[in-house]
């Protein structure tokens, strides 16, 4: 009979990630007995053998785990020994409720990548090998617990090869759901738009054919792991335009996929930080500063000094990226409409922009877009999470019972809370598009069933004419509003887990709704999960026209200019050249006679306004694109900055930002370099952030400054912020794994709604 006996129970993201096997060899390593078992709350583990050995085999648990896993917490209970006879991996456990964390979608891992490439291999160039460290998970996954009959692969039944690896617990793939191969599991085909019919090859490579018609200049659509993604050669201009056309998008930037970071480096500067992240098993998209030596089309993102690589992440990826030079790889959707991930969907709409459509019979069963991050003061930065990453969990101690927080409207993503943790939904999008709602709706409605809760408070941002406070109002649950950018900072307190005590915040945004009902952007005071107490923001400007000046932002620099310096004659003005003088007379009227126009302290606009009055264009064609603009244009070496004057009225220190807009026209007559100027705003803007940081801490004692809104994306105004607060002697808290930008936001909503339950 053994000495001892241990019950260990694990949670975490340790199912689906070869949690079981590396315990059943670890057992095996220290000559213990017993079981382990997937349950609904994780992973059980009973061990019984000599009391060191079972000591040892504890203390080994973590720091050997696949490093794909993720142990949020284990409970080690010593019992009496059954006198078990061997080590074994039972069957999952069928329970009541779901208490299960749920893997993302992981990209193919270096071993699955050899077993492709490797020709006597019986996987050689088989597109959908995966094995239990990689592969899809949350796209694939119907219900809980992670087996095969709960995901899409049920269809496929193992052939005999396949079925010894799976039940093998000395092999890669044992228990690995999505497991198949050439005998047994998914197939590719493909279509071709022109003759609405699918192709016939003798032998099958579909990835050599449309290799053939990319490198042609073809646009090629392939169903991917969360959805369909839409790909041409990306140094062919005229496959590039033409896929803009079909498209519909304008000017937006494309990321790109390359072979490897080798082949990357061709087109980025890339450090040691960003390579990391291009490797991890997450994959997301990463922005990277552009060389000018790259031989990719200007039209995959120009006027932008960043560009979107990303490393194949699926078998397909990598059996194309071995015949391709670097492709544009693009979510297929029209516009900002949900990523397409249907078959039938696919055919029918993406038959006027792509001139094959590789499918394959595994069904995508929840869409997960592309991931999209940064690297600032070498740390990763989450702009938009969604494949790789989701579902994201957040620790949160103190919460009082299970609550659905909506999000912003834009960029839109939301979160549920069970026990002491937030799960935080993939990136859904715009909700004014009507399949985008539709997507976010039946969305909330799954996370409820898999991660089994059903919450009866609802939190929602204050702003009335949001879709998702809307949704929230009519779902019948009691709602709790929160301010849009206590909201943000609370996130952020949240993510650095400072939970009891207040902190400086600055919260730089679009949009957010304020409490006095105008629109609020560049907003300072004191946050906590509780409250923001707003002390300082931009002075009101006016937006004629309202959302619209996000767009035709030269209305903004119209309306700058008004307060600053007076009625602003359009001849006068460079960047006006191409408006009609009527529609400058027309906007003067809106702001002077106040119609249709609403006050904002925004940063974004202040962004664009700066950004078209310095002639980078009068209108954004897509989200954000004046200020990224403004961003790519500064000359970095200028240190200096424009006067920031700023006064108290009310209880409130404002910024007179009406200086600084004078100081701009002055340096553009006296043709001072865009490059110059550009830097100069952003300097003014990190200049606010010090004073104000300097006035509130002295009156406060506080020495915790936490960082959030989109506008903390922007590099410059990150890394200089950061680095200059942190010379001051402050602490910094830079919202980094959720996003600073809305795609953050439902997290700051829940743990501020819990607060006032
Ligand atoms: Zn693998
Ligand atoms: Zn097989
Ligand atoms: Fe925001």
């Amino acid at each position: 009979m053994a000495d001892s006996a241990y019950k260990i129970d694990i949670t975490g993201i340790v199912q689906g990630v070869g949690f079981r096997p590396f315990i059943y060899r670890l057992a095996k390593k220290f000559e213990l007995n017993g079981y382990v078992t997937n349950t609904l709350m994780g992973v059980h583990v009973y061990v019984e053998g000599a009391q060191h050995a079972l000591d040892n085999f504890a203390k080994s648990i973590e720091p050997q785990s696949p490093n794909i896993s993720s142990i949020e917490d284990m409970q080690i209970l010593k019992v009496a020994p059954i006198g078990a006879k061997s080590f074994t991996i039972e069957k999952s456990e069928k329970l009541s409720g779901n208490e299960i964390f749920i893997s993302p979608d992981l990209s193919t891992c270096a071993d699955c990548k050899s077993d492709i490439l490797d020709e006597s291999n019986r996987r050689y160039r088989y597109p959908f090998t995966t094995c239990t460290y990689c592969g899809p998970r949350y796209s694939i996954i119907r219900d809980v617990p992670y087996d095969r009959s709960s995901t899409v692969m049920d269809e496929f039944t193992m052939c005999p090869a396949c079925q010894s690896e799976y039940d093998d617990p000395n092999d890669r793939r044992y228990h690995s759901q999505p497991n198949a191969c050439a005998v047994c599991g998914p197939k590719l085909s493909l279509y071709n738009t022109k003759d609405k019919a699918c192709v016939q090859v003798g032998d099958g490579d579909y990835i050599s054919l449309i290799a053939d018609a990319l490198k042609r200049g073809q646009i090629v659509a392939l169903k991917g792991l969360g959805g369909y993604q839409l790909c041409c050669d990306a140094s062919n201009s005229d496959a590039l335009a033409a896929l803009r056309e079909r498209k519909h998008r304008e000017a937006k930037p494309f990321a790109v996929m390359c072979k490897d970071v080798l082949a990357a480096q061709n087109h980025c500067h890339i450090s040691p930080e960003e390579t990391e992240l291009l490797l991890s098993p997450h994959n997301p998209i990463v922005l990277m500063e552009k060389r000018k030596a790259s031989t990719i089309a200007d039209n995959v993102s120009s006027d932008n000094d960043y560009l979107g690589v990303m490393l194949p992440y699926t078998p397909i990826h990598i059996l194309l990226m071995e015949i391709v030079d670097t492709l544009v790889m693009t979510s297929a959707n029209i516009s900002d409409m949900p990523i397409i991930s249907d078959d039938e969907d696919a055919k029918a709409n993406l038959a006027d922009i792509a001139d094959y459509i590789l499918m394959h019979n595994r069904k995508i069963h929840r869409r997960v877009d592309d991931s999209v991050y940064k690297v600032t003061n070498e740390l990763p930065q989450a702009i938009r999470r969604a494949r790789g990453y989701a579902p994201g969990i957040v620790k949160a101690d103190k919460l009082k019972t299970p609550i659905l927080a909506v999000g912003a409207e834009l960029k839109n993503t939301f979160a549920v809370s069970r026990g002491s943790n937030i799960f935080v939904s993939p990136h859904i999008g715009d909700l004014k598009y009507a399949q985008t709602y539709e997507l976010f709706k039946q969305s909330i409605h799954e996370f409820k069933q898999l991660f089994g809760v059903s919450p009866k408070v609802v939190a929602c941002d204050m702003h009335p004419g949001y879709l998702s406070t809307k949704w929230a109002s009519e779902s019948g649950h009691r709602v709790i509003k929160v301010q849009h950018h206590h909201a943000h900072l609370a996130a952020t307190l949240l993510e650095y887990g400072i939970m009891d005590e207040p902190a400086i915040g600055f919260c730089m945004d679009g949009t957010g709704y304020g409490t006095d009902g105008a629109i609020w952007g560049c907003e300072a005071g004191i946050v906590s999960f509780k409250q923001f107490k707003r002390i300082s923001h931009l002075g009101y400007f006016a937006l004629p026209g309202g959302d619209i000046c996000a767009k035709d932002v030269y209305r903004c620099g119209v309306s700058l200019i008004n307060q600053a310096v007076g009625r602003v004659d359009a001849n006068q003005y460079e960047f006006l050249q191409d408006i009609a003088s009527q529609n400058i007379q027309v906007i003067q009227e809106m702001i002077e006679q106040n119609i249709n126009t609403v006050p904002t302290s925004s940063m974004g606009r202040l962004f664009d306004g700066v950004s078209s009055i310095i002639g980078l264009g009068s209108s954004s064609l897509y989200e954000a694109g004046a200020a990224i603009r403004l961003e790519s244009v500064a000359d970095k070496s200028i240190t200096d900055a424009y006067t920031v004057s700023l006064r108290e009225y009310d209880g409130l220190h404002l910024w007179m930002w009406e200086s600084m807009i004078g100081e701009i026209l002055l340096d553009l007559e006296e043709k001072t370099p865009i490059g110059t100027i550009s830097a100069k705003f952003h300097n003014s803007v990190i200049e606010y952030i010090i004073k104000m940081t300097q006035i509130i801490s002295r009156q406060s004692g506080i020495t915790k400054v936490a960082l959030s809104g989109g506008v903390f994306n922007n590099s410059l105004i990150s890394d200089r912020a950061e680095a200059l607060l942190r010379g001051n002697g402050y602490e910094v808290y830079l919202q980094r794994t959720f996003p600073a930008g809305d795609g953050g936001l439902c997290i700051g909503q829940l743990i501020a709604a819990n607060e006032v339950i």
